[in-house]
């Protein structure tokens, strides 16, 4: 099983992420620009 990160407003899988300083994983989509903590994580297999 794997883990696949995707856009909560667009749901791309293009996501990368950064950490911040006191706030934890902050994610951002290349597609639609979107950042903040909330990501949707689905299972595959
Ligand atoms: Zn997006």
């Amino acid at each position: 099983m794997k883990t696949v990160k995707k856009c909560p407003e667009c749901e791309s899988k293009n996501i990368t992420f950064s950490t911040g300083l006191q706030l934890g994983m902050i994610y951002q989509c290349k597609e639609c620009g979107y950042r903040g903590p909330l990501i949707i994580e689905e299972d595959i297999e």
